[in-house]
């Protein structure tokens, strides 16, 4: 089911600039439709965000790709740390290209419905409900952090929880528009950062995140 709309949507990425092959690759084969309502189905392959519900979205797989890609996974097993489990799908792009994963989820409904679904489809993520501003500090340091909500700064947890060598990719920037950061950490106290602009995504809600 739908793996013309998956090959559309995989040609659509890469006119827009995708390179990373095993981004593609994993584009190509995890079913976006699957981390959507049933109602939605026919919209699954739009390169556009959709509602999950509880006034959060899926990303837009282009938004996706495109922070999948800066994350530079180059080979299997790299440990990651999301925040902002919504729906699952980035955290199954991840999986699928071979990635160690870690998702925290600050919404209990969306933290026990994707749980849910990861056991369903197979998904080995580990998966933890509460405020990703402050990481998982328990299993740090990690290869690589995404951020999928916008953040009103760099959390500093965050920064401290990246392995050295690792790299960062978070939207900061205000609620309406932010740009995105890729950090990369050079040593303890060391950090390149790169900033990319005009992104948009939903709130950080955490200590170090927005208040609400
Ligand atoms: N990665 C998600 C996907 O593939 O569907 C994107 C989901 S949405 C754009 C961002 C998510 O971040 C929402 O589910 C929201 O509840 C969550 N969020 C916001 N602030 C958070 C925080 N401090 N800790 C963890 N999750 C947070």
């Amino acid at each position: 089911m739908f793996r013309v709309q998956r090959e559309e949507l995989v040609n659509e990425l890469i006119k827009k600039g995708i390179t990373d092959l095993a981004v593609i690759k994993a584009i190509g084969i995890v079913p976006r439709e699957k981390f959507i309502e049933k109602t939605m189905h026919h919209i699954a392959y739009k390169d556009v965000a959709l509602p999950i519900g509880y006034d959060q979205t899926i990303s837009q797989p282009y938004t996706v790709a495109f922070m999948t890609q800066l994350l530079n996974i180059k080979k299997q097993g790299l440990k990651i740390l999301e925040i902002g489990t919504g729906s699952g799908y980035q955290a199954a792009i991840l999986y699928e290209m071979g990635c160690n994963v870690y998702s925290i989820e600050r919404n209990l409904d969306l933290h026990h419905r994707t749980t849910k679904l990861f056991d369903k489809l197979g998904i080995r993520v580990h998966a933890k409900y509460g405020d990703g501003t402050i990481g998982w500090a328990e299993f740090a340091p990690y290869d690589g952090i995404i951020v999928t909500a916008g953040s009103p700064s760099i959390p500093l947890k965050l920064k401290e929880q990246l392995a050295v060598g690792g790299r960062m990719v978070i939207p900061v920037g205000d609620k309406v528009s932010q740009k995105l950061y890729l950090i990369k950490k050079i040593s303890e106290d060391k950090f390149d950062v790169e900033t990319i602009p005009e992104f948009t995504f939903v709130p950080l809600i955490g200590r170090e995140g927005w208040k609400k």
